[in-house]
């Protein structure tokens, strides 16, 4: 790395706001910050190489977000989700059948109607052009790679990163300083395990008294089926196989517009067993009888990977700090048994914002935006998280078949009477640390994709349009590095292998057959972005940070 004292020194840009990232809580937060306070100069930076680029969701979208934010949207001809759900079906799985939970039975707050099915992407791209319309400075291609700080401790903005860097750590040729954006305030909305939003927290102790974050892995494929298997706006939901009860997760398959259909598989990421692949369980559930038929003559389009958060109400960190605020799912406002987080991310964006816009109207800066963390919990995004706070909780504790069906019980009694018998229960230990050695686990053999059906993860991510510029150190940093060979192969096969989506990791050995002088081996230009290294390295070793702006997955429409 090139020592900063030898660095030129970085143009800085003043802004009232900087907003770290352009998903639908970034960019709620710029729209309703322009709304409210038209003046605000108001700045975004993204990651991805367009906004939507990195943005992978299901999707079936509550409108509550959106009705808030752009009240007129459902009326405008240029909309982006135009499918309502016509269907809702709840499935689940043995290894060679199913059955259909009747709907009577399923909480009336896991009811999708009234809901749309669509791309989350395009949503985003939807509410980047209103942003720019009202005057929001918008910079994809640029990801924020540092978080600064005043004297005194309050943050006072970001700096982007700088590129042009070798692999070696020297500048090139191309090499062109990051540039600082400060901000009065500044908002991360980096989504779920945010690698900014990862240092504010531990840096402020935001998460001081909370039960650590969950967190879950999605995987989505986007097919193009024969439009006589497909049914517009029919949402079906799965649990069970192929994971096993003590393994928690489940699947989802949404039929969207042009006779496409999104399918993928969420496994949480608090699984035991070293050898599981979730790229794998994925795999493994198309080819299940009571869904294979759908994608039959069909092609897939499009693949990606994304974690979640799963910790909800109890895992919620503060939210604000001196200088700005969490919001979206950096805070963790996903739904996890409405596998929603859209909504959520769109109200918090609004919500801070009525906070920022008061505290620039009062004049001040740098300071906390406190009637943003005082509302949340009574706000609407409070009462979605509060009536489902035990499901992840009960379904870890008991297992699918005891947990899945407490947890209903107990979304019942919330929806009817407001209370749960269970008070608020504890997550327990975080993901990291729940892996058990593999001398003590049945090892899983998955069986050899077909190539039609099923995939391996090269091909997959070569849908995923991921690019990374090659030459730029590694963005998968190892605080040890010896640990991977020395320590989690050992004790665990090298997890990383496995539950990397994007066959970033490998171990290879300079004799493959006696397993001599092992190696760990990082293909860096492969990663999706999923951050699910950061989360589950059972020795906490590996940090995700921010590659060249412009790297990673460039989505279509997912
Ligand atoms: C598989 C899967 C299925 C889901 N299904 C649904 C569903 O059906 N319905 C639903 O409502 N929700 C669903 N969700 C959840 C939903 O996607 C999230 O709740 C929502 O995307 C959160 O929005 P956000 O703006 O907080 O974060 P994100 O959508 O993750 O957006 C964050 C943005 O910030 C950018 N960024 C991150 N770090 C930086 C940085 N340092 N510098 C610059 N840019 C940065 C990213 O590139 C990204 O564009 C699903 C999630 C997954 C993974
Ligand atoms: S390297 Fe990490 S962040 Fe990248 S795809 Fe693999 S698990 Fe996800």
């Amino acid at each position: 790395m090139i020592e900063a004292r030898k660095l030129p020194p970085r143009e800085a840009m003043d802004y009232d706001a900087v907003i770290v990232g352009g998903g639908p809580a970034g960019l709620a937060a710029a729209i309703r910050l322009k709304q409210i306070a038209p003046d605000a100069a108001v700045v975004i930076v993204e990651k991805g190489s367009e906004i939507g680029a990195h943005i992978l969701s299901g999707v079936v979208v509550d409108p509550i977000g959106l009705d808030k934010l752009l009240p007129g949207w459902r009326e405008d001809p240029d909309r982006p989700l135009k499918t309502p759900v016509t269907e809702d079906k709840f499935y689940l799985l043995g290894p060679s059948r199913g059955v259909r939970l009747p709907n009577f039975l399923m909480p009336p707050l896991l009811n999708n109607h009234g809901n749309f099915v669509g791309s989350l992407g395009n949503v985003c791209r939807y509410l980047g052009a209103k942003a720019e319309a009202l005057g929001v400075e918008i910079y994809p291609g640029f990801a924020a790679a540092e978080v600064l700080f005043r004297e005194t401790g309050e943050v006072l903005g970001i700096a982007t990163g700088d590129a042009g860097i070798g692999r070696d750590g020297k500048p090139k040729d191309s090499f062109t300083r990051g540039m600082e954006l400060r901000g009065k305030y500044t908002l991360f909305a980096e989504g779920a395990r945010g690698s900014l939003s990862k240092q504010i927290i531990a840096r402020f102790k935001l998460d001081q008294g909370c039960e650590p974050q969950k967190y879950g892995l999605g995987i989505k494929e986007l097919w193009q089926v024969d439009p006589t298997l497909h049914r517009p706006g029919l949402v079906q939901h799965s649990f069970g196989w192929p994971l096993d009860s003590k393994t928690g997760g489940g699947s989802f398959l949404y039929h969207v517009e042009e006779n496409q259909i999104v399918v993928g598989f969420v496994v949480h990421l608090n699984y035991t067993n070293p050898t599981l692949s979730p790229f794998d369980e994925f795999q493994r559930f198309k080819t299940h009888p009571m869904i294979r038929d759908v994608f039959a003559g069909g092609k897939r389009l499009s693949y990606g990977a994304r974690a979640l958060t799963e910790g909800g109400w109890q895992s919620v960190p503060k939210l604000t700090f001196p200088g700005g605020a969490l919001v979206g799912c950096s805070a963790g406002f996903m739904n996890v048994p409405r596998i929603k987080g859209s909504h959520n991310a769109i109200l918090s964006g609004v919500q801070a914002a009525d906070a920022l816009a008061l505290a620039l109207s009062e004049g001040r800066a740098h300071d906390e935006l406190s009637s943003y963390e005082a509302g949340w919990r009574s706000s609407e995004i409070g009462h979605d998280l509060k009536k489902v706070r035990n499901v992840k909780p009960l379904w870890s504790k008991f297992g699918t078949w005891v947990g899945v069906p407490l947890g209903g019980a107990d979304m019942w009694l919330n929806d009817i009477f407001g209370f749960s018998l269970f008070g608020t229960l504890k997550h327990g230990k975080p993901d990291y640390a729940t892996l058990k050695r593999i001398d003590q686990v049945a090892p899983i053999v998955y069986p050899k994709p077909d190539g039609v059906l099923t995939f391996d993860k090269l091909s997959s991510v070569f849908l995923s349009n991921t690019n990374h510029e090659e030459d730029q150190p590694i963005h998968l940093r190892l605080s040890d590095p010896s640990i991977p060979v020395g320590k989690n192969l050992p004790e665990f096969g090298e997890p990383a292998r496995l539950y990397c989506p994007a066959g970033v990791y490998e171990i290879a050995y300079s004799d493959e057959v006696k397993k001599s002088d092992p190696r760990f081996v990082i293909n860096a230009q492969n990663c999706v972005h999923c951050k699910t290294c950061d989360i589950k390295d059972p020795a906490q070793n590996i940090t995700w940070c921010t590659p060249e702006g412009g790297g990673g997955p460039n989505y279509p429409n997912m």
